[in-house]
């Protein structure tokens, strides 16, 4: 079985390795929210294939496991992602809400810094049999270490007028993600055999390409809307976790450059000028808050 975006394997969140009914309950929920994007996407990009991409999208699996791990894979037959990936861009869309529109400005890089160390340090002990820590959310963050995020209220995401943005965001983030796994498919990588470091560093800006490509050809989200995961990225690519020596992907900050690029051309070739700038301009945002 080869894990070709694992953007990381080890456990995350919530408690411990004992997982308790109410966060089984909630990675539910997470579940179930992974399955609603994923199928409303599938039935969505059915226009931007071509009649082969179609049928390979349609022969494929979509497993989301219950468990909380940050862990994406295409595999023979299926696409796997987990319940846990929910949680996760759960809390990096309400980090950026609460930077972009509820004035707790430096909230989002500070918020994003904490969760990728803590990410880390969770797959290191994951890997090691050891139990791992709970992670908190921008709200809960902000309660325990002040700073940017103090006082920010995780529920106030709820309100009418900025739940669609951070739905947005949210819906974006999976969209890019389960677009990214089924290009996997759609490009043929699966079948390509033993894989060199190059080789695979293609195949992933490849696969970033056409998601990036399917997502604007079927106005299905905004790349842009996707940063706060890119950010993420960003954070956990490169010299702090995955390095360069052992990384399939390209690194995280060149990764985001590219795809959002890309985006804006795209936007930009369909006669959306004001799009392809907006993306550039919430590009450059997210680059100056990068180390
Ligand atoms: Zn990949």
């Amino acid at each position: 079985m080869r894990l070709l975006f694992i953007l990381l394997l080890g456990l995350l969140l919530i408690g411990t390795a004992q997982v308790s009914a109410q966060t089984q309950q909630e990675l539910r929920s997470y579940q179930r929210n992974v399955i609603e994007v994923t199928s409303f996407v599938a039935d969505r990009i059915a226009s931007a294939l071509t009649p082969e991409e179609r049928a390979i999208q349609r022969s494929l699996r979509v497993r989301v496991p219950l468990d909380s791990s940050f862990t994406a894979q295409a595999t023979q037959g299926r696409i796997t992602m987990s319940a846990g990936i929910g949680w996760i861009f759960q809390q990096l869309a309400a980090a950026q809400i609460a930077e972009q529109f509820l004035g707790f400005r430096g909230c989002s890089p500070e918020y994003l810094e904490y969760f990728a160390i803590n990410v880390i340090e969770n797959s290191d002990r994951a890997a090691e049999g050891r139990s791992v820590n709970p992670v908190l959310s921008p709200g809960g963050f902000g309660r325990r270490y002040g700073g940017a995020c103090r006082g920010f209220d995780d529920r106030t995401v709820f309100h009418p007028d900025i739940m669609n943005a951070y739905a947005a965001q949210m819906n974006a983030s999976l969209t890019f993600l389960y677009l990214h796994e089924l290009a996997h498919h759609t490009l043929g990588h699966l079948e390509s055999g033993n894989r060199t470091l190059s080789i695979s560093r293609e195949q992933e800006a490849a696969a970033d390409r056409w998601a990036i490509r399917i997502m604007v050809e079927s106005d299905l989200a905004a790349p842009a809307a996707a940063l706060p995961m890119m950010r993420f990225l960003v954070l956990l690519g490169g010299e702090t976790l995955e390095d360069e020596r052992r990384s399939t992907h390209p690194l995280g900050m060149r990764r985001m450059r590219d795809s959002m690029r890309y985006a804006a051309e795209l936007h930009r070739r369909r006669g959306d000028h004001e799009l392809a700038d907006e993306t550039l301009d919430a590009m450059e945002a997210a680059e100056e808050f990068m180390p």
